[in-house]
């Protein structure tokens, strides 16, 4: 469906959203009422409405985000090989709850500090590029900064197409998705045990 790759292109659309602000809430980090809460409704092309959450605190700068979509989902496995720069544009929703996995370079973990949010390949690979970054710029093991800078040459090398990369997103929750039809989907196996590590 070439017309899938299109219309993902143009989904320039979160002017159409409906966006809710409560400013002056209690931060639950500092303390202070310096908390705004957001909500944000937003149709995605060929997934579905979801809503965006968000806390952000002016005082201590405590910010929290998630996604969740107004269907119930199954938990979900989805998996893509990123080719050139035409798939920098697939749309990436990532939940809270989601691991993301890029082979050889890095993986995202669900936890407490864990965002959720809807963006494309670039700005996922952007994301981790920057938590890279933060490696390369603090780290005094020397190894470690090597290996950082060879990291981001890679990720930089796959913005630019010359590279390929594979993604992978599971989520117990199934509020994520790689939205294209070259990904793989499957039901998550072995979400049970996954619950039961925590
Ligand atoms: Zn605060």
């Amino acid at each position: 469906m070439a017309k899938a790759a299109k219309e993902t292109e143009t989904v320039s659309t979160e002017s159409k959203s409906k966006l809710d602000v409560v400013t002056g809430e209690i931060c639950p980090v500092c303390s202070q009422k310096s908390l705004a809460l957001t909500e944000r409704e937003q149709e995605i092309p060929y997934f579905g409405k979801v809503f965006l959450f968000s806390m952000t605190c002016n005082g201590c700068k405590f910010h929290k985000a998630d996604v969740e979509c107004a269907e119930t989902r199954e938990s979900v496995r989805y998996s893509v090989e990123v080719s050139g720069s035409d798939d920098m544009g697939i749309r990436i929703v990532k939940s809270g709850q989601a691991t993301v996995k890029v082979p050889y370079v890095a993986n995202i973990e669900p936890g407490e500090a864990s965002n959720g949010y809807v963006t494309n390949v670039e700005g996922l690979l952007q994301r981790i590029k920057k938590q890279i970054e933060v490696i390369r710029d603090t780290e005094e093991d020397q190894d470690a900064v090597q290996k950082a800078k060879s990291l981001i040459k890679k990720i930089n090398r796959c913005v630019w197409g010359e590279e390929k990369l594979k993604i992978i997103i599971e989520d117990p929750s199934g509020n994520s998705a790689i939205i294209s039809d070259k990904a793989a989907v499957q039901k998550l196996a072995g979400k049970a045990s996954a619950a039961a590590e925590e």
